[in-house]
């Protein structure tokens, strides 16, 4: 075998695990990422860093660097439900930061025993004896071959990992789009809305360094049509538009049962987004890829003889902690149960 491991995907969860792995390790990273700057590949986020990543980073004892953050911070939501018309502000304490910046900043955290490819595309993730063989593109798009014992797929939502050497654990996906408009509000605000009736998505806007961002998930075939009805919509609540500046999309994995959540076998591990590990209720995701990739290093730094089998086993907490997300995303797009708690004196609704 060339390396130990190979990590496919370095977003939060694949830069977290090559940080944290031991030096006695070799291994290889490939990202489609460039290494600095505006180039390449950007991942479509919010940028909402939320309180449970905000702890996985005291653990792992690590600060933002003040040029990720932006402008303003926020700790006031405003919940809006469409179909009921009922508005109501939450506390939160979310850090608001550059997704991009963030991205790069965790990959430069990662030390030089790791080789990291960036600007580089996995094809191929196939079983040998004694481990795998990785194919992938570089960033001449020379194709290349190397192996390794264990592949850890930290490829996000749509991953290559899952979808070659997992197709029967398929997960329900939603597009996801967010819009870039200049701020024009006279002050700025994050939201939330729910409009499950007439465009069934979650959706969101924040306010970010002088833009003003909307964001929704839909369901894939009608989500071009759903995102302009529901800017229609919003632009008759006091949601002021104009000319988009830029648009993104991208698939995002929405689980919908316990079963939906799958962390590999046979060498292989998925960790973050990869996994399926995201909210189901407020699409937050940056908490879960940390853990994942904190529980998966612990595992192989120890040497342990069952890696799979203890990850799967050490990602039980994790797993129902997302199902009661699920629970939750079911009881926030029934309109009884929404109307009920927003009513209600419960602090935390997304
Ligand atoms: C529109 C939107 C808004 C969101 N907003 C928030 C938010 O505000 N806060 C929050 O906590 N979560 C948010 N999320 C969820 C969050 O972005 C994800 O859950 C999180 O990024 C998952 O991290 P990850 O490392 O598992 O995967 P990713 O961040 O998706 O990283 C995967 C990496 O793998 C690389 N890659 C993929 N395929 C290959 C390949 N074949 N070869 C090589 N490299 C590959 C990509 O370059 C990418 O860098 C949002 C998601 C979406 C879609």
């Amino acid at each position: 075998m060339d390396y130990d491991i190979a990590i496919i995907g370095l977003g939060p969860a694949g830069s977290t695990l090559a940080r944290l792995l031991s030096s006695s390790f070799k291994v290889i990273a490939l990202d489609t990422k460039h290494e600095v700057g505006n180039e390449g590949f950007h991942k479509p986020c919010g940028g909402l860093l939320a309180n449970d990543a905000q702890k996985a980073f005291i653990r792992q004892k690590l600060n933002l660097p003040k040029d990720i953050l932006t402008d303003p911070q926020i700790f006031s939501v405003k919940t809006i439900d469409l179909q009921t018309q009922i508005v109501r502000n939450y506390q939160r304490s979310y850090v608001n930061f550059d997704r991009h910046k963030f991205d790069l900043w965790l990959k430069s955290l990662i030390p030089s025993n790791v080789t990291v490819l960036h600007n580089t595309l996995c094809k191929e993730v196939r079983r040998i004896i004694d481990g795998y063989q990785i194919t992938y593109l570089d960033k001449n798009k020379k194709e290349h071959n190397t192996t390794a014992k264990y592949v850890v797929g930290a490829d996000g939502a749509n991953s290559l990992v899952r979808r070659m050497r997992y197709p029967q654990h398929t997960i329900r996906q939603y597009v996801a789009i967010q819009q870039w408009f200049t701020e024009q509000h006279p002050a700025p605000f994050y939201s939330c809305i729910f409009d499950n009736k007439s465009t069934n998505c979650y959706a969101w806007s924040i306010s970010k360094d002088g833009y003003f961002i909307l964001g929704g998930a839909f369901p894939k075939k009608i989500a071009n049509q759903n995102f302009e009805k529901l800017k229609e919509k919003l632009s008759t609540q006091g949601f002021i538009f104009g000319e988009p500046v830029k648009t993104e999309k991208c698939l995002v994995v929405y689980p919908n049962r316990l079963r939906d959540f799958y962390t590999g076998n046979e060498n292989i591990f998925l960790i973050g987004e990869a996994a399926g590990f995201i909210s189901a209720s407020s699409l937050e995701g940056i908490s879960y890829a940390l853990d994942s990739a904190e529980i998966l290093s612990k595992i192989l730094n120890s040497g342990h003889p069952k890696p799979n089998k203890c990850y799967y086993q050490r990602t039980i907490p994790l797993r129902f902690k997302l199902y009661s997300k699920i629970v939750k995303a079911k009881l926030l797009t029934t309109p009884l149960w929404r109307k009920l708690i927003m009513k209600s004196k419960i602090q935390h609704i997304e």
